[in-house]
C-alpha cells in the first residue's frame, strides 16, 4: 500500500512508520515538527519506501495514496495547551484536509482518536457506546472537543461522502521515543526517578490510568486499518488499571530508587479514573495487549536512559512483592 501517515514524526507515528515499512508498504511521513522531531525517524530516511515532508495539515495537502493514518496532533496537556486554538485547528482543519484526501484519492482513513472523548468519565470501564462527560470550555477542551468534532466529521465524511473512515480510540499509551519534556505521568516520573529527584505526584494520586505499550497499539492500529467493514469506534488500550501512586512506586524501584513523592495540586478537569473496555477490539480484530506495564516501563526506562548516555538498567526480578509503600511527601 502507498501510505500516508500524518504526525508520523510523533511519538506513536515513528513506530507506526516503522512497523509499516517492515511490512512492506511505502510511507509518506507529513510532520511539522511540533512536538515530533526529525530524530524520530532518522533511522529511516533513506529506506526505500520512506518519503518525509515538512507540511502543517492545516493546509491542504493532496497525496495519491491508498491509507491514510491521521494522527497530527500534539497528545501531551501542557503540549496541546502552549496554543490551544491551534490545538483546535489542527483537529478540525487537520481533519478536513485529511479526509477531502481520502475523498478525493477513495483512500481508507484512520483518525487517532482518543480516550479524553470521554472526559472523565462516569461510566467504568469506559465503552465505545458511552458518549462522554466533556467540559466544552475548560483548558483541556481544545484536545477534547477538538477529537470529538473529528469523530463527527469523519462520521460525516462516511455517511454523506461515502469515505472508508476507521476511529480508533488510544488510551494512554507509553514507550521509547516519548518526548522527554511532554509532561506527562510516564516521562515525568522517569526523569525525575533518573535524576534521584522525588516524583510529581499530582491530586491525591488515587486517579487512574490505564498504560498501553507503543507496540501493542501500534498493532492494534494495522488491524483496525486493514480490517474490512469497521466504521464505529473501536478502544485500544491496556485494560489494567494503576492509580498514579501505584505507577510512581514501580517506576521508582525498576530506576533502584526508594519511591518518594511530592504531591502537586491536581490540574483542572483531570479525568479521576480511565480504563478502556476492549471488548469490542478483542472480537473484531482478535487484538489484545500483551506487554505487561513493568516490561513496558523497563523499555522506556531502558530508551531514557540511552538519550541520556546512561548504561542501560541492571536486571531486576519480575515481582509485584517488590512495591514498598510511597514514602512522600516530602518536604518541596
Ligand atoms: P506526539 O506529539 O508525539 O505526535 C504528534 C505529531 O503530530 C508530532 O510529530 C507533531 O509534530 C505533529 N503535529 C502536530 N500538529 C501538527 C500540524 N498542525 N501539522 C503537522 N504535524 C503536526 O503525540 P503522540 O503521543 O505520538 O500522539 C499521536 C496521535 O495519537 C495524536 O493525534 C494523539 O492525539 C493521539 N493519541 C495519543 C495518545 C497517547 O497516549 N500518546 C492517546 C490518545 C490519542
Ligand atoms: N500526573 C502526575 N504527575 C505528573 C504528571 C501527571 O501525577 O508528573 C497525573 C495527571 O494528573 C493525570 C495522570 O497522571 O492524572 C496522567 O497524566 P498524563 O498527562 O500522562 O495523561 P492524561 O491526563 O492525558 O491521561
Amino acid at each position: 500500500m502507498r501510505v500516508l501517515v500524518t504526525g508520523g514524526a510523533g511519538f506513536i507515528g515513528s513506530h507506526l512508520c516503522e512497523r509499516l515499512l517492515n511490512d512492506g508498504h511505502h510511507v509518506l511521513c507529513v510532520d511539522n515538527f511540533f512536538t515530533g522531531s526529525r530524530d524520530n525517524v532518522a533511522h529511516l530516511l533513506g529506506q526505500p519506501g520512506f518519503r518525509m515532508i515538512e507540511h502543517d495539515v492545516c493546509l491542504p495537502l493532496y497525496a495519491d495514496v491508498e491509507w491514510i493514518f491521521n494522527l497530527a496532533c500534539p497528545a501531551s496537556p501542557i503540549h496541546y495547551q502552549i496554543d490551544p486554538i491551534k490545538t483546535v485547528q489542527t483537529n478540525v482543519m487537520g481533519m478536513l484536509n485529511a479526509l477531502e484526501n481520502a475523498r478525493r484519492f477513495g483512500a481508507r482513513i484512520l483518525q487517532a482518536s482518543t480516550s479524553e472523548v470521554y472526559g472523565d468519565p462516569a461510566v467504568h470501564p469506559q465503552v465505545e457506546s458511552y458518549w462522554g462527560n466533556v467540559n466544552p470550555i475548560g483548558p483541556r477542551a481544545c484536545y477534547d472537543e477538538g477529537k470529538r468534532v473529528a469523530e463527527t466529521l469523519m462520521s460525516d465524511y462516511h455517511r454523506q461522502a461515502k469515505v472508508d473512515i476507521r476511529l480508533a480510540r488510544i488510551f494512554n499509551t507509553y514507550g521509547p521515543r516519548m518526548a522527554e519534556n511532554d509532561g506527562r505521568v510516564v516521562s515525568n516520573f522517569i526523569l525525575q526517578a533518573l535524576r534521584g529527584e522525588p516524583l510529581t505526584v499530582y491530586g491525591t494520586g488515587e486517579q487512574t490510568r490505564s498504560f498501553c505499550y507503543v507496540d501493542d497499539l501500534v498493532e492494534g492500529l494495522v488491524r483496525l486499518m486493514s480490517a474490512e467493514g469497521i466504521h464505529e469506534p473501536v478502544n485500544l488500550g491496556n485494560p489494567v488499571e494503576f492509580t498514579m501512586r501505584e505507577l510512581a512506586e514501580t517506576v521508582a524501584w525498576l530506576c533502584g530508587q526508594e519511591a518518594q513523592v511530592v504531591f502537586r495540586p491536581l490540574p483542572q478537569d483531570d479525568p479521576a479514573q480511565r480504563q478502556p473496555n476492549i471488548s469490542r477490539a478483542k472480537s473484531l480484530l482478535g487484538w489484545t495487549p500483551t506487554v505487561q506495564l513493568e516490561e513496558g516501563l523497563r523499555r522506556t526506562i531502558d530508551d531514557f536512559r540511552r538519550r541520556r548516555n546512561m548504561e542501560p538498567l541492571p536486571e531486576r526480578r519480575s515481582t509485584t512483592a517488590h512495591r514498598a509503600p510511597v514514602m512522600g511527601p516530602v518536604a518541596d
